[in-house]
């Protein structure tokens, strides 16, 4: 006698692939319908359940990164950023700079794309199975500022810490006093050597100094930030306002004047 369908479905189940348990009823009338070979049903019953699985952790590890706003890599327009060649955006999408745990420093004006750039190669690490998480450099110090007394800055702050990658935008986007400048360097110091950084800012280094006030703690801090990074100074028009929609043609570029 066959078994029964249910009793195949709870040993899926109870095997741990419910996927392929949800799919089995719907498959076995394709392949029944198409004249399937055993090895092609099987194949394709797990690979439903891979298919599922892989979805259900991006989906999860995209959620945990926290980006602000999704962007890809595939919607950055190379040829809007010419401080940047293809073949350059090329080697930081292999990420070999992650796996040996190199900081990206993104420069440059507003609406340069810093941020899109800094997300876009975030979520490439996502989909290949890192660990990343995105941060604001206001809400990272007020994160540390409160570690001390809520739980759920701590919690923020062991993801920080529990990722390969941490993203901290708008560095020094506002100044900050001796003691967050400090908690900020014991944070970086933690991360120094085993967790990627990718830090964007609208201000050199040369210039953190004078916004952090102490140039001992900013030293270490950019010691530590420096040692292994590359820095990228993007340029150009801000993307922003070159495409920005205007009230009288709505979706048309500004015309350019004469
Ligand atoms: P920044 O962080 O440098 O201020 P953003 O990354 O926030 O700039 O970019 C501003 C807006 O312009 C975003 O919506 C971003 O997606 C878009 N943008 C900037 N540069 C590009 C580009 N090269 N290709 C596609 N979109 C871009
Ligand atoms: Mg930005």
């Amino acid at each position: 006698m066959e078994p029964g369908l249910s009793l195949i479905k709870q040993h899926m189940t109870a095997l741990n692939i419910p996927a392929a348990a949800g799919i089995l009823d719907e498959l076995l009338i394709k392949a029944q319908d198409n004249d399937f070979t055993y090895q092609e049903f099987l194949y394709q019953l797990v690979t439903h359940e891979v298919t599922t699985r892989e979805k259900r952790r991006l989906e999860k590890q995209l959620k945990w990164a926290a980006f602000p706003e999704y962007k890809t890599l595939e919607t950055f327009d190379i040829s809007e950023q010419k401080s940047l060649s293809q073949k350059q955006l090329n080697q930081l999408k292999e990420l070999h700079w992650l796996e040996q745990a190199y900081n990206l420093v993104l420069l440059g004006p507003p609406g340069v794309g810093k941020s899109h750039l800094a997300t876009g190669l975030g979520v490439e690490a996502v989909r290949r199975g890192y660990k990343v998480h995105f941060t604001g450099m206001d809400e990272l110090v007020g994160l540390l500022k409160t570690q001390e007394i809520t739980r759920s800055s701590r919690a923020r702050l062991k993801r920080l810490t529990t990722s390969d990658l941490v993203i901290i935008d708008d560095l020094m986007f506002m100044a900050i006093d001796r003691h967050e400048a400090n908690l900020f360097f014991q944070l970086i110091n933690k991360f120094y050597g085993q967790t990627s950084l990718i830090i964007t800012s609208n201000k050199g280094p040369e210039e953190w100094g004078e916004i952090l006030g102490d140039t001992a703690i900013t030293t270490a801090i950019l010691d530590r930030i420096l040692h292994k990074s590359e820095v990228l100074a993007l340029d150009g028009d801000s993307y922003r306002l070159k495409h920005r929609q205007t009230i009288f043609n709505p979706g048309e570029k500004e015309p350019t004047k004469p």
